[in-house]
C-alpha cells in the first residue's frame, strides 16, 4: 500500500468588496472592505483528494452578475472582483491537479460563494448535510443522479469522519446543515476551517459569530469551534477574513 504525505492547500476562489457591517452588524457598519472566497484542498494519507467548497460559479469571472437583472440591488451591494486565476481549474493546476483528480467535494452550504462549481468535478462524490441537500437539490445543487437512479450525493446527518485527516462538523446557525471542517496533519497539527460559522476575527471580538438564520444556533456553533481551537491549540481559519487570509500559506506553499 502506498501512502501519501497529507497536505492542505488553500485555494483562492476570488474576492469581493462590500459593507463589512453585513458581517459584523453594529460594529463595522458603513466600512467597506474586501473579503476572500476561500477553498481548501486536502490530500490524505490514502491518496484521496478532498475539496472543501467550489467557489462562486466560474461564469462570474467574465460577467460578475451574469445571473442578475441590470437593476438588481446586489450589483451595488456586492462588488465582485474575480480574475481568471480564481477559476477552480486554474487553482487546482497550481497544485499540479485537474478537476478529474478530485475524489470528494464537500458542500459546506449552498450560498453562491461556496457551491457554484459542484458539477465541475466529474469523478467526485459531493458530500452535503441533509438539511442543505433537501433545501438545495435541483436549485443551487445540480442533480447528478447515477445510472442506477440513486443520487451520487453522500448525505450526512451528523458529524462525520470523511478520511483519516478530515472530519466534518455540523455547525448550523448561518444556515441549517452548515458544515465546518477539522483537518489533522502530521506536522501542523489541527486546522479548523470554520467556513461561515465564524466569518472573521472581528466577529469573535464582537461576539457576533455569523449573520445567521438562527442567531442562537450560530452562537453555539461559534463557541464550539472556538473551544475546539483552544483545546487543540489548532489553527482556526475564518471563513472570510482578508487580513488573516493574506497571512496564511498559499500555493505553491501548503500545510503538511
Ligand atoms: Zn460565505
Amino acid at each position: 500500500m502506498t501512502t501519501t504525505r497529507p497536505s492542505l492547500h488553500l485555494l483562492n476562489f476570488g474576492r469581493m468588496r462590500w459593507d463589512l457591517g453585513n458581517m459584523v452588524p453594529g460594529h463595522l457598519d458603513g466600512t467597506w472592505g474586501s473579503i476572500p472566497f476561500p477553498g481548501f484542498l486536502i490530500t490524505g494519507s490514502e491518496g484521496r483528494r478532498v475539496l472543501i467548497d467550489s467557489g462562486p460559479d466560474r461564469r462570474h469571472i467574465a460577467e460578475p452578475w451574469f445571473d442578475q437583472p441590470p437593476d438588481a440591488p446586489v450589483r451595488q451591494e456586492m462588488q465582485l472582483e474575480l480574475v481568471p486565476e480564481d477559476d477552480p481549474e486554474v487553482q487546482l493546476d497550481a497544485c499540479g491537479l485537474s478537476p478529474q483528480d478530485i475524489d470528494v467535494v464537500v458542500v459546506t452550504h449552498t450560498h453562491f460563494d461556496h457551491a457554484g462549481n459542484v458539477a465541475l468535478f466529474p469523478n467526485a462524490e459531493p458530500v452535503v448535510h441533509r438539511d442543505v441537500y433537501t433545501e438545495s437539490i435541483g436549485r443551487q445543487l445540480p442533480r447528478t443522479d447515477s445510472s442506477a437512479g440513486t443520487p451520487r450525493y453522500r448525505i450526512i446527518d451528523s458529524d462525520f469522519q470523511l478520511t483519516p485527516e478530515v472530519t466534518l462538523l455540523v455547525t448550523p446557525g448561518h444556515c441549517p446543515g452548515h458544515l465546518s471542517v477539522v483537518v489533522t496533519l502530521p506536522g501542523t497539527g489541527t486546522v479548523i476551517l470554520s467556513i461561515d460559522a465564524i466569518y472573521s476575527r472581528a466577529n469573535v471580538t464582537a461576539g457576533v459569530y455569523s449573520v445567521a438564520q438562527d442567531p442562537d444556533q450560530a452562537k453555539r456553533s461559534g463557541d464550539r469551534l472556538l473551544a475546539l481551537a483552544r483545546e487543540t491549540g489548532g489553527l482556526l481559519i475564518f471563513g472570510h477574513d482578508m487580513e488573516q487570509w493574506r497571512s496564511l500559506r498559499h500555493p505553491p506553499e501548503a500545510y503538511y
